[in-house]
């Protein structure tokens, strides 16, 4: 196990089994001292998995060790135990009364991290507040550990994903969350190192976990999807003829997007995925396309040229569980747009997963 702060650590199953036949007075192992003062031990493993059916065998040396001698770091310090490092652990104070916390978690991109945070972090939290030592493990110590810790200095130290994935690994290089979990971590800074359940960021997860379910051929019911909004405005408001100027005005309360060819209601305010503008842009050309009226060599701040919506029940090729295809006006067959459960970059460089876009050439936003 790596030290990363005061009190907290990051480590895989064989720490995690140390910890535990530590705390079970288990002597069969050279005990470390470092696992004996463990006071909080949070898990991070997949269901049936038992820590310590993976007890590293006394005579195979902690790899760890090899390690700082390698990298000649101090990172790994010791923790200082009360008692000597080979006395059963039952003569350790620390750990008789070890708090532990396990959740059920695979190192795999489509599993759902941020629904755990809040709970992880409180229990590292209250850990290290009563000047425990926590050591937080998943198998590896790489993917789901490396995630949780990395949001926990992310909220405690108000650092970027970027910035607390980089002091993290000062403490243990081989940290590295998955891809899917890289992507909540940013969603989690999105959210300002919370987990918003009514902001947009959460929302479009929420919609991403259910392509996930989608793209395994869980069927969803057509009632999962946004109810088509022409079905309820068209005999109403098919007079409203609106010039695009009335696009700026965001203070109206609703506002619906029109297919430009034929004026069929393709979405309203409610259905779009908001995101914030920009967050890719050194990893993105951009290209203006279908823009009027505007030059194509100056992508200073590069705009949305897309809006993102929720998947709707006019959306034919969404509801016959293609995973990305095109999007046609239902009534004109004009292409509108594109999907792609798996995301796609909007025009300004951010991800949208899934992704639900409507060309802003193709549809006109007018207020209801
Ligand atoms: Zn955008
Ligand atoms: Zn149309």
């Amino acid at each position: 196990m790596r030290k990363v702060r005061d009190g907290l650590y990051i480590g895989n199953i064989t720490d995690a089994a140390a910890v535990l036949s530590s705390a079970e007075a288990d002597s069969s192992r050279r005990l470390s001292p470092a696992a004996a003062a463990v006071t909080h031990l949070l898990s991070l493993i997949s269901r049936g998995i038992n820590p310590l059916d993976f007890k590293r065998p006394a005579h195979i040396p902690d790899p760890d060790q090899e390690l700082q001698q390698v990298a000649g770091e101090q990172t790994c310090t010791p923790i200082p135990s009360s008692s000597s490092s080979s006395s059963p652990a039952s003569s350790s104070p620390g750990n008789s009364k070890l708090k532990k916390l396990t959740v059920p978690l695979l190192d795999s991109q489509s599993q759902n991290l941020l629904d755990h945070l809040d709970e992880c972090l409180e229990f590292i939290e209250s850990g290290r507040k009563d000047g425990g030592i926590v050591l937080v493990h998943c198998f590896a110590g790489v993917s789901r550990s490396g995630a949780v810790v990395t949001a926990y200095l992310m909220k405690k130290e108000c650092l970027t994903m970027d910035n607390a994935l980089e002091s993290l690994k000062k403490a243990s290089e081989i940290v590295c969350p998955n891809d899917g979990f890289r992507q909540q971590l940013l969603m989690f800074e999105e959210m300002g190192c919370t987990v918003n359940r009514e902001s947009d960021v959460y929302k479009s997860f929420q919609l991403a976990k259910k392509g996930d379910a989608d793209m395994r051929r869980q069927k969803i019911g057509i009632s999962g999807y946004a109810a088509d909004p022409a079905g309820h405005t068209t005999t109403e408001k098919n007079n409203s003829l609106v010039s695009g100027d009335k696009r700026l005005l965001n203070s109206q309360p609703s506002t619906v997007y029109r297919c430009k060819k034929c004026r069929q209601v393709v979405a309203s305010e409610e259905n779009v995925i908001t995101h914030i503008p920009g967050a890719g842009l050194t990893s993105f050309k951009w290209r203006k396309r279908g823009v009027k009226g505007s030059g194509t060599d100056e992508p200073v701040q590069p705009e949305c040229t897309s809006i993102f919506v929720q998947p709707m029940q006019w959306m034919t090729p969404v509801q016959e569980g293609m995973v990305e295809s095109k999007l046609q006006c239902v009534k004109c067959e004009a292409r509108l747009g594109n999907f792609n459960w798996a995301g796609m970059q909007c025009s300004c460089g951010t991800w949208v997963n899934p992704a639900f876009q409507l060309h802003k050439s193709r549809v006109d936003a007018a207020p209801l």
